[in-house]
């Protein structure tokens, strides 16, 4: 436990999707819970075998703050952002199960909301939940509302995408602009007055995802929602497992004017803010301009632009920036960014 002990304690850092939760995970979980053979790669979802067929399952917990924000809940994210890991997964998502952490004096009429926000999301989706749970903790012991939910999903024979398919000269393509959920709420929590509020980019993407799979298959050869964390944590995280270079051109890279803003306004690099509805695809750079066209016919992707590549190197992650510089990114440390999803 070399990275995570100074304290001895647990840190709002290690929930926080970067540098201090990958050493959590790393150094105390999979010391004791290294079950799955690919755990320490951390995919968005595991595939298990079951009857011949290959299942991906994966689980999340939501503790966002605040409960409601433009754009979305914490319902309608517990059920988006669970569908969103399996379908990076390559895997066709059947089933959710959804547990929920409630506090004693919650409003029920909230809790109401959160679950027709769940179910409408769950409808939409065509994805049904089949399980649930309900605990209550003493007033004071929990912040209103908690939720878990757990996907399985079936992963189509012959689906190879993977850390291991990624090679230089592949392009990197994002889906829509980076961080619209982590402004999203920040400004909602911090409760900053805006004429136009910042919408969360919150979005069931399997759809999509599915199409562009079936239409440019191992063509695509990794993909990885960048939720916390944000587009730079992703990236790294994929330069890390894969052992290639990534440079992302800032100029590419597309940014909604008021997270532009509100990042500048309050100090924080958008790279590093969290999307709830994008994801980051690595493809084969002749195929490229063709994804990012071939996303445009949904609203949800419109927005997609391909936004760097890449190249030989040792699992670094540049950025070329605005002025034409190079910077080097890591993945996220040191901001404190609790409680995004
Ligand atoms: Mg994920």
């Amino acid at each position: 436990m070399n990275n995570i002990d100074r304290s001895g304690v647990v840190q709002l850092g290690h929930g926080d999707g970067g540098r201090l939760s990958r050493d959590l995970i790393a150094d105390l979980f999979l010391a004791h819970l290294d079950t799955v053979p690919d755990a320490d790669r951390l995919p968005d979802a595991a595939t298990v075998s079951a009857g011949g067929a290959a299942l991906a399952v994966t689980t999340d917990s939501f503790v966002v703050s605040p409960l409601f924000f433009p754009g979305g809940d914490i319902g309608k994210l517990a059920v988006t952002g669970t569908l969103n890991d399996l379908a990076v997964a390559g895997a066709v998502p059947r089933c959710l199960t959804a547990a929920f952490i409630l506090e004693e004096g919650f409003a029920l009429a909230d809790l109401q909301s959160i679950a027709a926000s769940m179910a409408a999301t769950a409808r939409a989706a065509g994805v049904p939940v089949v399980a649930g749970d309900t605990k209550v903790v003493e007033r004071g012991k929990a912040d209103g509302c908690y939720i878990n939910t757990t996907g399985i999903g079936e992963l189509p024979p012959g689906r190879r995408l993977g850390f291991a398919a990624v090679r230089p000269g592949d392009a990197v393509v994002l889906s829509g602009s980076a961080g619209d959920h982590g402004m999203a709420v920040l400004v909602a929590r911090l409760q900053i007055p805006l004429e136009t509020p910042i919408p969360s980019d919150c979005a069931a993407l399997h759809p999509m995802i599915a199409a562009a799979l079936d239409h440019f298959g191992d063509g695509i050869r990794f993909l990885r929602d960048p939720t916390r964390g944000g587009l730079a944590t992703a990236c790294k995280e994929i330069a890390l497992a894969t052992g290639h270079d990534l440079l992302l051109r800032e100029a590419a890279i597309p940014l909604a004017p008021l997270v532009r803003g509100g990042a500048e306004m309050l100090g924080l690099d958008p790279l590093y803010l969290a999307s709830e509805g994008r994801f980051v695809a690595v493809c084969d750079p002749d195929l490229a301009a063709d994804l990012v066209q071939f996303l445009g016919q949904w609203p949800e992707t419109q927005g997609a632009a391909c936004i760097g590549e890449v190249s030989q190197g040792s699992g670094e992650l540049v950025l070329e920036t605005l002025p034409g510089g190079r910077r080097r990114l890591d993945l996220l440390a040191g901001h404190m960014l609790p409680r995004i999803c």
